[in-house]
C-alpha cells in the first residue's frame, strides 16, 4: 500500500485506464497537494487507539495515510468506481472498512449501515467516540457536520476540508454577516477554527471556490450541559430563519406554545431589550435563552 500518490498525472492516468470521469455533482475534486493531505492527518492528531471515519474515500490517498496511524478507519464512498480504486490502493490493510454507499439516508439522517459499522469498530477498539477526518464533498458538508452534533455516535473531533465560505460561517462571531444558526449550533458544543485556507489549485479538477481545512473539537462537558439537543437545534434554526427580524417577533412566530407576555418576560429576565436581534446574541446568551424557553414550554405543557 502506497500513500504517496495522488498527483494530477497519477489521477489522470488511473482514471483513463478505468474509463472514469470525475463528477462535479459528487464533489469529486481530489486533493493533489500531498503536503496538505499530511497536514490534515497531523492536525487531526490520529493515533493508534483512534477509530477514524472518512467520508469520500476517492482513490484512497487520504485513507491510506489514516490507515497507517489509526486503530481502524471506516471510509464511505458513494461512487462504485472510486470505491474499487480505493480498495486497490488499500490492498493489504486489515484495519479499514470501506462502505460503498451514500453516507446520508436523507438530509437529516446518516445511512444506518455507516452508523452500525462505526459503532461496531468503536466497540472493538474500546472507544466511545471517533474522529472524522475528510476532504468532504461540498454538496453534503453542512448536513454531515450538523448531523454529527446530534447523533448516536459522537465525534471527538471533526477535521475537514470544506468550502471556505462554510468554514467562515462555522467560526463566525456575533454581529457579523456570517453568524447564523450553524455558527451557534457548532460553537455551542465545539471549539472551531480555520486551520488553513486552500486555493482551488490544490485540487484536481479545480473547484470554482476557495476551500479551508476546518477543525471542530467537541467539548463533552458543554455538550451534556445542553438540555434537549435536537430541540436546541430546531430552536436556533427557527430563530435565525428571518435574521433581520427583532428577536421578540422571531420568538413569537417560532415558539407557538409561548404567549406574547411569556416572550416579554423571558427577554426581560435575560436582559434583552425589545430591539435585540438574534445575530447580536453570543452563543452563551443563545443557550441561556433556549434553557429559559424550554423550561417554560415544559411547564406550559
Ligand atoms: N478523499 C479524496 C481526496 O482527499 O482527494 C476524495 C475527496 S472528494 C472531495 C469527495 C469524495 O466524496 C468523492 O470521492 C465523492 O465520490 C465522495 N462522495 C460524494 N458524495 C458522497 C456521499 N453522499 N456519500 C459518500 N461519499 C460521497
Amino acid at each position: 500500500m502506497s500513500s504517496k500518490k495522488q498527483t494530477v498525472s497519477f489521477l489522470r492516468g488511473r482514471f483513463q485506464e478505468v474509463g472514469f470521469r470525475p463528477y462535479a455533482k459528487h464533489g469529486q475534486n481530489f486533493l493533489i497537494d500531498l503536503n496538505l493531505l499530511d497536514l490534515l492527518v497531523r492536525v487531526a492528531d490520529v493515533g493508534p487507539s483512534d477509530v477514524v471515519l472518512e467520508i469520500g474515500a476517492g482513490t484512497g490517498s487520504l485513507t491510506a495515510r489514516l490507515v497507517e496511524r489509526a486503530a481502524h478507519v471506516v471510509t464511505v464512498e458513494i461512487d462504485p468506481h472510486l470505491a474499487e480504486l480505493a480498495l486497490e490502493q488499500l490492498d493489504g490493510a486489515n484495519n479499514v472498512t470501506l462502505v460503498q454507499q451514500d453516507v446520508l439516508r436523507n438530509k437529516n439522517n446518516f445511512s444506518d449501515q455507516v452508523i452500525a459499522t462505526l459503532q461496531e469498530k468503536m466497540k472493538e477498539a474500546g472507544q466511545r467516540d471517533f474522529k472524522l477526518v475528510a476532504n468532504l464533498p461540498y454538496s453534503v458538508a453542512t448536513p454531515i457536520i450538523s448531523n454529527f452534533l446530534d447523533c448516536v455516535v459522537t465525534p471527538a473531533s471533526m477535521t475537514v476540508t470544506i468550502q471556505k465560505e462554510l468554514g467562515e460561517r462555522i467560526v463566525a462571531d456575533p454581529r457579523t454577516k456570517d453568524y447564523g444558526s450553524l455558527s451557534v449550533w457548532v460553537q455551542s458544543q465545539c471549539y472551531a477554527a480555520i486551520v488553513r485556507e486552500l486555493a482551488p489549485t490544490v485540487f484536481w479538477p479545480r473547484p470554482k471556490v476557495y476551500s479551508a481545512i476546518v477543525q471542530m473539537v467537541l467539548d463533552p462537558q458543554r455538550r451534556v450541559s445542553i438540555l434537549n439537543l435536537s430541540g436546541f437545534h430546531q430552536f436556533v434554526r427557527g430563530i435565525f430563519l428571518h435574521r433581520r427580524k427583532f428577536l421578540r417577533s422571531s420568538l413569537i412566530s417560532s415558539q407557538k406554545q409561548l404567549s406574547k407576555p411569556d416572550v416579554d418576560g423571558i427577554m426581560q429576565q435575560l436582559g434583552l431589550g425589545p430591539e435585540s436581534r438574534a445575530e447580536e446574541l453570543t452563543v452563551d446568551q443563545m443557550l441561556a435563552l433556549w434553557h429559559t424557553v424550554d423550561s417554560l414550554k415544559d411547564s406550559a405543557e
